[in-house]
């Protein structure tokens, strides 16, 4: 069974819409698909009609913006949430603080990016889908619809890395150590997207910190990653064997061409997903 516990649809900052995410995940021969949009369960509900549509497997998540804080300085940390109860309101109310925070800091890299491009704020709600939570790869792709790149990874690279004059963090999200407490509260699962992913801009969350997290509850690390360095992989796998928690491995897929990151190119192994589906208050739909 292959199992792909991480992708984005237009409910936030991917290129696809649900079904042919699903569409392509099946022809890419994925069995079980987890849909996990930024701050969002916006698309839990076609994307299970679709898994049982399709006969395919599906795992409700959600990426949730946090920033590690009490640190020498702040880091962003994406934590995936499985299976919480979506109906939960603590939950729904720190998304959406988060989604309506998004809003007002992605107007103001648009007003910094402004000063290098003639872009506007209209220009990047044109490539939104509406109620989707805003993200750099808005910008990104207003830049590329006005001829100034050639893709999201081009301006990735020379525009919106993390630290570049026209970043701005998501500084209001929460911090992890809560975020933790409030996805376990709803009943979710915790695991670290991407740890030392290069997408944090080399910021290396210290190894320390990880202790402090597995002692808030945290549930495991998304280790099979095309982000994750190789250092990272070795001392994550060996926290995870101390402590008994759970590992995965995914794609982060984000469109076609959203990102280079495909549909399957790293799996979660079944047993962890049982482990994953015991834990969770949501239900897994299987293939
Ligand atoms: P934000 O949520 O605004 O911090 O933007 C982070 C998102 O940008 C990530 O979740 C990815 O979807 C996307 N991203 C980061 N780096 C790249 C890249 N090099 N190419 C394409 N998308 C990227
Ligand atoms: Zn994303
Ligand atoms: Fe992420
Ligand atoms: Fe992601």
């Amino acid at each position: 069974m292959k199992i792909d516990l991480h992708t984005h649809s237009t409910h936030s900052d991917g290129r696809e819409d649900v079904h042919t995410i699903f569409d392509s995940a099946q022809a890419a021969g994925v069995d079980v698909l987890a849909l996990t949009d930024h701050d969002s369960t916006a698309g839990w509900a076609e994307a299970a009609s679709v898994a049982r549509e399709l006969g395919m497997g599906f795992v409700p998540g959600i990426e949730v913006t946090t920033m590690a804080q009490g640190l020498n300085k702040p880091f962003s940390v994406h934590l995936l949430a499985y299976l919480p109860d979506p109906n939960n309101a603590e939950l729904q109310s720190v998304l959406r603080k988060t989604v309506v925070a998004r809003e007002q800091r992605l107007r103001d890299i648009t007003a910094l990016v402004a000063n290098g491009w003639p872009i506007t704020w209209d220009d990047v709600l044109a490539q939104l889908r509406e109620g989707a939570t805003m993200g750099r790869p808005a910008v990104a792709d207003a830049l590329i619809a006005a001829g100034h790149f050639a893709n999201r990874g081009e301006v990735f690279d020379q525009v919106l890395y993390d630290g570049s004059e026209y970043y701005v963090s998501n500084e209001s999200a929460p911090d992890v150590l809560s975020a933790i407490e409030l996805i376990l509260n709803a009943g979710g699962v915790p695991i670290i997207a991407h740890p030392l992913g290069r997408s944090a801009g080399g910021h290396a969350l210290p190894e320390a910190h990880f202790r402090v997290m597995i002692e808030a509850g945290l549930a495991g690390f998304e280790v099979y990653h095309r982000d994750v360095p190789e250092f990272a992989r070795k001392w994550l796998l060996g926290l995870a064997k101390e402590f008994d928690l759970v590992v995965t491995g995914s794609s982060d897929y984000h469109g076609l061409t959203g990102k280079d990151n495909r549909l399957g190119e790293n799996l979660t192994a079944p047993e962890m997903l049982e482990r994953i589906a015991a834990l969770g208050f949501s239900e897994v739909i299987y293939p």
